[in-house]
């Protein structure tokens, strides 16, 4: 009776989609975290367990999933491909810095703060030319086994098109067969990831709610009270950079398609983007609904997905721009127009070279501040609140990625708007039957 019970209220707690699941746990476990303050840190373990565990499958979703869409582009397309994504990454980057800068500019966090000296841990942020020289590694095993993704990529890339000429040109059946062999274990094994993604998922809920918990328990609602003013203009320009940008030009303009589809379909990457603040660690989450509801060919989201995770910071270059305002309020200075177009040309650059790992734009601020002369004590000053921030942000880096993967889809022909969420399919794991 009692094992029977616990059965159906299992399956009642299954058959809810998963999205609302870990929305629960995102809300509860923030409520739980400001209710018990610094106790909640006790469940930080579980939380970083779902990091981990989806930190554990990113290099090797990248090598398969990479590999599988080389094998469906031909060289010159992955070349227009290339060219298309990165192109469109550079100019929303540009445009979020100055949505960022324009709300900074009418708000004006930060007027009236006091500067209280507090600690700044400061880590040095990564030299441009060192990013650009890294991405070909020096050696490509130990790239992926440090999960460097940028050389991984590149090494991917070079490994893969290798292989497709080879399939090509040979005319040894045994190397040609050796070549199909190759290509089809990726793509079982990308098949076998995207399910374990699923299962990750599911212990999601856990993870979501512990960390959230972790993050407010820390933070608390009266540390909070200084920043509000920040966080506000943080959240309206990311709203703003969303609904314009990806929502209204991307998907309903260029790519002519339903924006509450798009959401739809991407909605468990934000979660968790918003849980984990790590665009990479997402990596594996977005992969997965481009895959099964955006329905976007492996070629153009295998390529593009772990390089936009990189490379793409909307929301960390926005948030550049909106703390260089926040830091002259707070010393009391005007930044000038053309500071502020400094501060885009950084912003942009400094996101680019980032990793897309928790708290990277908090060090990014030091290029930016420390160009325009303002005290690199700002940074110790927000860094309590960083965590809270760095979710907004994170979670505007993977939607853009998200959005540029369907619009460059969409110019090659690569998106299938007839199935998945386009024609009012939903969820994680949909393609992926669950067995009961
Ligand atoms: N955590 C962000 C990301 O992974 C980067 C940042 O700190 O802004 O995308």
């Amino acid at each position: 009776m009692a094992e029977s019970s616990i059965r159906s209220g299992w399956r009642r707690y299954r058959s809810v989609p998963i999205i609302y699941r870990i929305g629960a746990a995102f809300v509860l476990g923030s409520i739980f975290g400001l209710l018990f303050g610094e106790q909640a840190a006790v469940l930080q373990p579980l939380g970083d367990l779902f990091v981990r565990l989806l930190q554990m499958i990113v290099v090797p979703i990248i090598i398969f999933t990479l590999m599988m869409g080389i094998r469906q582009l031909s060289p010159s397309t992955l070349g227009k491909v290339g060219a298309q994504v990165v192109g469109i990454y550079a100019i929303t980057s540009m445009v979020a810095v100055f949505i960022g800068l324009t709300i900074a500019n009418l708000i004006n966090p930060g007027s009236g703060l006091q500067l209280t000296t507090a600690e700044a841990d400061i880590e040095e942020a990564p030299n441009f030319l060192d990013v650009i020289l890294g991405i070909v590694p020096e050696n490509p095993i130990e790239a992926m086994a440090t999960g460097d993704i940028l050389a991984t990529i590149f090494f991917v890339i070079v490994f893969a098109l290798g292989l497709a000429l080879v399939g090509e040109s040979t005319d040894n059946e045994r190397v040609r067969e050796g070549v199909e062999s190759i290509f089809n274990i990726m793509e079982a094994g990308a098949e076998a990831l995207f399910k374990v993604v699923w299962g990750i998922m599911e212990y999601g809920v856990i993870g979501v709610f512990a960390l959230m918990a972790g993050v407010f328990g820390e933070a608390g609602a009266d540390a909070l009270g200084p920043f509000l003013l920040l966080m506000a203009t943080l959240a309206l320009a990311v709203a703003l950079h969303i609904t314009i940008v990806y929502l209204g030009v991307i998907i309903a303009v260029l790519t002519q398609q339903s924006p509450i589809a798009f959401l739809s379909g991407i909605k468990e990457a934000m979660v968790t983007a918003l849980s984990i603040s790590s665009s990479s660690a997402t990596l594996p989450v977005s992969m997965s609904n481009a895959e099964d509801n955006l329905r976007i060919n492996e070629g153009i989201y295998g390529f593009s997905l772990p390089l936009g995770s990189t490379i793409n910071m909307d929301g960390t270059a926005m948030y550049q721009g909106i703390v260089a305002i926040f830091a002259a309020n707070i010393v009391g200075v005007q930044l000038t127009i053309t500071e502020q177009l400094v501060v885009v040309a950084i912003a942009v650059l400094a996101s680019i070279g980032s990793a897309g790992v928790p708290s990277a734009g908090l060090i990014l601020l030091t290029l930016v501040l420390t160009q325009l002369g303002l005290p690199l004590e700002v940074i110790g000053f927000i860094a309590g609140v960083d965590p809270v921030l760095d979710r907004l942000r994170t979670m505007t880096n993977i939607t853009g990625d998200l959005a540029v993967a369907t619009l460059v889809g969409h110019w090659n022909g690569e998106v299938d708007f007839e199935t998945g969420v386009w024609a009012g399919g939903n969820g994680i794991g949909e393609a992926i039957p669950s067995d009961d």
